[in-house]
């Protein structure tokens, strides 16, 4: 799960990581007001699930309280595009204003979990701002990485040295490290999967703070902390994916034309593989897991068809614990209540395939049965062509 800037920033004050003051305004009187106890200035700053807002034009400094109040007016409700958001880009539910800094220096800082050395690791550059993609690409060597051992944590040392390597100096070099220091102890204790600060800035003044703050959360630890959940945004997931889990199903929104259902994570990595190798590209996929009702397949037959991008499905179920007579009733009863309107290509294979394949040759509707899983790909490959 991920979370807003200004939320995130709620965080850093917790645990004492500096930032710019900032609030929230409710409306344009709201933001006049906010700009003027900032002394006149500010920084309005759109609120979406995504960065590079700045040169989506989702970032604007306003040089007066009537100006913070203009630009207030014209960012709610826009639809800001931005490299991250894609071309259909989000719209803009929330407006923070923040209160301007100095800046003398942007840099860069993450918290992340490395899947290679199944560590957290500390990332950090004196490229702030930018995109650290581009600086990984062409100066990796203005990097800097530390692994950090989960029995140690953070260590002070470590700390120094990335704090060094910043070019921190002086006053800015003993805040740098309480920085890292106090980041790291909210990465741990509120199960973050990643926190990005970009910039951390350095003030003309010699202040350390996170200017701009990005955190993800592991899903599986969500549960531990109320506090975090009660900040999920549901504007800023796919509607399916909430829809899905609903109906405790997994739905994972993806960009090609091809609608999948299937059982099991696995079955649906495989599927993905070979609609990908007969050419195809799936639009999405559906997991109905083991247990599933006739009325959890229905549902899961409805979200797959929500999604305009979806010109063919394909239902791939290997019955195991899910049976499928179950899985063919589901689709049949789906068929009857919502319509059909793109083709259906079904496999399905194992406890009652029989009776499943019987179920879809009585219902009368058109469902293009595969014989297996090479047939399956080319037909809905072919059918969403
Ligand atoms: P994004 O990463 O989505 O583009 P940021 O919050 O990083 O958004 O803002 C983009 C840029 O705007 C920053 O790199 C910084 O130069 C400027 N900026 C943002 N907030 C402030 C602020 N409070 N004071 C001064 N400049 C700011
Ligand atoms: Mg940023």
């Amino acid at each position: 799960m991920n979370i807003h800037e200004y939320q995130a920033k709620e965080l850093l004050r917790l645990y004492k990581v500096a930032t710019p003051n900032g609030r929230v305004a409710q409306d344009a009187e709201d933001a006049r007001m906010i700009t003027k106890e900032y002394g006149g200035k500010s920084v309005v700053k759109a609120q979406i699930h995504a960065g590079g807002r700045g040169k989506g034009g989702g970032v604007k400094f306003a040089s007066d309280p009537d100006k913070a109040a203009e630009i207030f007016k014209a960012m709610l409700g826009m639809n800001l595009v931005t490299k991250q958001t894609g071309a259909e880009g989000r719209k803009v539910h929330t407006v923070f204003i923040s209160d301007p800094v100095d800046i003398d220096r942007e840099l860069y800082l993450a918290f992340l979990v490395d899947r290679v050395t199944s560590r957290v690791t500390l990332m950090a550059s004196t490229e702030g701002g930018v995109e650290i993609e581009e600086v990984a690409e062409k100066t990796p060597e203005k990097i800097l990485k530390v692994t950090v051992d989960p029995a140690l944590g953070l260590t002070g040392f470590q700390a120094r040295q990335i704090a060094f390597g910043l070019g921190l100096q002086g006053d800015s070099f003993k805040k740098g490290v309480t920085f890292l220091l106090n980041l790291y102890r909210l990465f741990t204790e509120k199960d973050c999967s990643m926190v990005e600060v970009n910039p951390l800035v350095i003030t003309k003044q010699g202040d350390v703070i996170a200017l701009d703050a990005k955190i993800g959360f592991d899903d599986n630890g969500l549960f531990r902390h109320p506090d975090v959940m009660a900040m999920r945004d549901l504007n800023e997931e796919a509607s399916e994916e909430t829809e899905a889990s609903k109906f405790n199903l997994n739905f994972i929104k993806l960009d090609g034309t091809i609608g999948c259902m299937v059982n099991g994570a696995g079955l649906a990595m495989g599927t993905m593989d070979i609609i990908k190798y007969h050419g195809g590209s799936p639009a999405n996929f559906l997991d109905v897991g083991g247990g599933a009702t006739e009325d959890a397949v229905k549902n899961a037959f409805r979200i797959i068809l929500q999604d305009k991008a979806v010109k063919a499905v394909l239902v791939n179920i290997f019955g195991g614990i899910m049976r499928c007579d179950i899985v063919a009733g589901g689709i049949v009863k789906a068929a009857k209540e919502i319509g059909i309107s793109v083709p259906v290509v079904v496999r399905l294979e194992g406890t009652n395939v029989e009776e499943g394949k019987q179920i879809l040759a009585d219902s009368g509707y058109n469902l293009i049965v595969a014989n297996d899983l090479r047939d399956a790909a080319e037909k809905v490959v072919a059918a969403a062509k």
